[in-house]
């Protein structure tokens, strides 16, 4: 028989964004005795995604992060810019290990429910937000949802649209070859032909080395292309024939990069989150963080006996700059590749990482404008000036 029961809040989706608020819920002091439904298809910790940010704390996440590095390293057109970073810290969390100890401490909680179901659709019905799901209904004071597209979303005003798409494969190797405490940022040293390409990599250890291949265009490319992208830079960079590494994980994964404006709301009463509430990075498809952010927003409006925060997109200057950085990745690649190389040649490596999370000043954003090209922001503002003189 189908259920139908009814929750102080619904959690509709377990991902990224569905654990972080489940989490931030369960050590929110003034939630305690809420009842909570935490719903997703399948529940189970999954390897699945490699999830990278940087943080001014060491560790915020205590015992989730993987690894953190301290020095970064970018190349670009045969220059290479390596930093060790003074503010920040380049952390990594695997999707499996945050599920496994979220899931492990909401089953623990009398106060949360755990449901596999296949989420349907969402309203608002006297009241109440509604959640259809395969197991039934299921009714809530309010929804916070990341596993469906808001309604309407094909007509969302859609300017540009890329999608950041990669391969990553984490290898192991006889030699000793990776430098732990530094990550590959960005490499775009390797052949660009199909859209921005360059490879990130991720070192754990001397041994073991997450390499991923990563493209910003309109179109995927085919399996066998990712993996001579892949084959070629650890032959070529890091220098290891093939019999030298074996492949462990390989981490696949598309990004949105694109200038919708997402709502907040689904419905009344039921929120958007993650990426379904627009929270990815137009200009670089980062979202780990904003999940964090939004996830703390929430919660502590919530404890407040206030509603959720309605407006949930960057500053308005913000969305100037992603999207005329987004427009340079779109139409000119090569000339991206120049602004990434400037960027990095002409800013501190924290500056850049303060920049690209919003937190600088106007007075330091345009020091960086002044350090790149600026024919290609001219030209995109130009070209994006109906979306830009329109509140962007
Ligand atoms: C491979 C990969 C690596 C990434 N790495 C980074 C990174 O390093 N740093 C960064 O900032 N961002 C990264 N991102 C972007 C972003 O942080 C992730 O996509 C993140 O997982 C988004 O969280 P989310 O909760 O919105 O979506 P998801 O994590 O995808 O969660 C959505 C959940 O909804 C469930 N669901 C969907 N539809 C239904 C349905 N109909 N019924 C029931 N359940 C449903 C899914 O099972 C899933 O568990 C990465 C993305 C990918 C794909």
């Amino acid at each position: 028989m189908k259920r139908s029961r009814h929750f102080d809040f619904i959690i509709a989706g377990a991902g990224a964004a569905g654990l972080s608020l489940v989490w931030k819920f369960l050590q929110q002091e003034e939630l305690n005795g809420k009842k909570v439904l935490l719903a997703d298809r399948a529940l189970k910790p999954v390897r699945d995604k490699t999830w990278c940010f940087w943080d001014d704390q060491h560790h915020p996440f205590g015992d989730l992060i993987f690894h953190s590095w301290d020095s970064l390293e970018v190349r670009a057109l045969g220059d290479v810019f390596r930093e060790k970073l003074q503010d920040y810290r380049y952390h990594c969390v695997k999707s499996d290990d945050y599920a496994k100890k979220i899931l492990t401490v909401a089953r623990k909680n009398p106060n949360v429910m755990l449901l596999e179901a296949d989420i349907g659709d969402f309203a608002f019905e006297d009241g109440r937000a509604v959640m259809q799901t395969s197991e039934g209904i299921f009714t809530a004071g309010h929804i916070f949802q990341s596993a469906l597209r808001p309604p309407g979303f094909h007509k969302l005003k859609l300017d540009l649209s890329l999608l950041q798409h990669f391969t990553g494969w984490h290898i192991r190797t006889e030699k000793p070859v990776f430098d732990p405490a530094m990550a590959t940022f960005m490499d775009f040293d390797v052949p660009q032909g199909n859209g921005v390409t360059f490879v990130y990599v991720l070192p754990f250890n001397r041994h073991e080395a997450l390499v991923e291949y990563t493209l910003f265009s309109e179109k995927l490319i085919s399996d066998e292309a990712y993996e001579k992208g892949l084959t070629d830079y650890i032959s070529g960079r890091l220098e290891l024939s093939s019999g030298q590494y074996e492949i462990e994980y390989i981490e696949k994964g598309v990004i949105p990069m694109e200038d919708r404006r997402y709502p907040a709301q689904y419905c009344p009463k039921v929120w958007n989150t993650g990426t379904m509430g627009g929270l990815t990075k137009p200009s670089t498809g980062y979202t780990f963080t904003r999940i964090q952010q939004h996830s703390t927003e929430i919660v502590r409006a919530l404890a407040a006996g206030a509603e959720p925060p309605l407006q949930i997109m960057s500053p308005y200057r913000f969305r100037v700059y992603d999207m005329m950085l987004l427009y340079n990745l779109n139409r000119h690649p090569e000339a991206s590749i120049r602004i990434f190389h400037e960027l990095f040649l002409r800013n501190r490596f924290d500056r850049i990482l303060q920049f690209l999370e919003e937190k600088t000043q106007i007075h330091q954003d345009l020091k960086i404008m002044y350090s790149v090209p600026w024919l290609p922001f001219f030209r995109a503002l130009y070209k994006m000036k109906h979306r830009i003189f329109t509140g962007a």
